[in-house]
């Protein structure tokens, strides 16, 4: 891996703590561990097992789960990287959640699928990294009417009628283009994974927003913005033993 990548290589101290795993949310451009199991990701609730995803791409999902010392990986833009682990079996998974898949219950899914292998909701640690934040995140109106709508979301989400100021970021923040409202993704993941049962402190959001904080590139909306192109950013976790 080139130092660069090194050097932009976000991880989780949640996840890093628990001491049996490697993992990783790269940035954009950096390539996964050679032998990571990755599916075609669809923007869906399906998640497979990670032979299945081998070799990558060979089948569509957007969630894997690791049973082996193979990493499992996925790839993402301004959609969110879930990476998670479970402290009773030793399996991890890695997840795409952007909204389409979160609303459509990809989380849900890796989780009713980590429970079934063996896992407690009190066993399994979640790491939410690089996204679009709701600094950057515009929606239209008629998306909130769809999460109202969502028989999955016991709670409609919360959202933010006046963009936020981010007081960390690098470069300027996405500039209002339709009068929507602003959305934070990374929340809606938190209050998803609360309302299966995972309390607070098994949950660790990088808050690192992909538009005015990641390195450059990491966008695909900034990209629709500023045609300053965009690649994709790998996040793995991969048992040690
Ligand atoms: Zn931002």
């Amino acid at each position: 891996m080139p130092d660069s990548a090194t050097a932009n290589s976000r991880s989780s101290s949640l996840l890093a703590g628990l001491g049996w795993l490697e993992h990783a949310f790269l940035p954009a451009g950096a390539a996964p561990p050679d032998n990571s199991a990755f599916a075609h990701q669809r923007h869906s609730a399906a998640v497979v097992l990670d032979e299945q995803a081998v070799p990558a791409k060979s089948c569509d999902a957007d969630g894997v789960i690791g049973v082996t010392t193979r990493p499992v990986a996925i790839y993402t833009a301004d959609c969110l990287p879930v990476l998670i682990a479970d402290d009773r079996m030793h399996h991890v998974a890695a997840v795409h959640a952007g909204l389409k898949g979160a609303l459509a219950g990809v989380l849900f899914s890796a989780i009713d699928r980590l429970l079934a292998l063996g896992a407690r909701t009190d066993s399994l640690h979640f790491a939410i990294g690089p996204a679009i934040g709701p600094c950057c995140y515009e929606l239209g109106h008629e998306v909130l009417d769809e999460m109202q709508n969502n028989a999955l979301l016991r709670q409609t989400p919360t959202w933010q009628q006046q963009q936020p100021r981010n007081s960390r970021a690098l470069r300027p923040q996405a500039e209002a283009h339709t009068q929507g409202i602003w959305f934070d993704l990374p929340g809606l993941a938190r209050q998803m994974l609360h309302q299966r049962g995972i309390p607070a402190a098994q949950i660790e959001i990088l808050e690192v927003c992909t538009y005015c904080m990641a390195e450059p590139h990491a966008s695909y909306r900034r990209n629709t913005h500023f045609r300053d192109g965009y690649a994709a950013r790998y996040s793995w976790i991969q048992r040690c033993n």
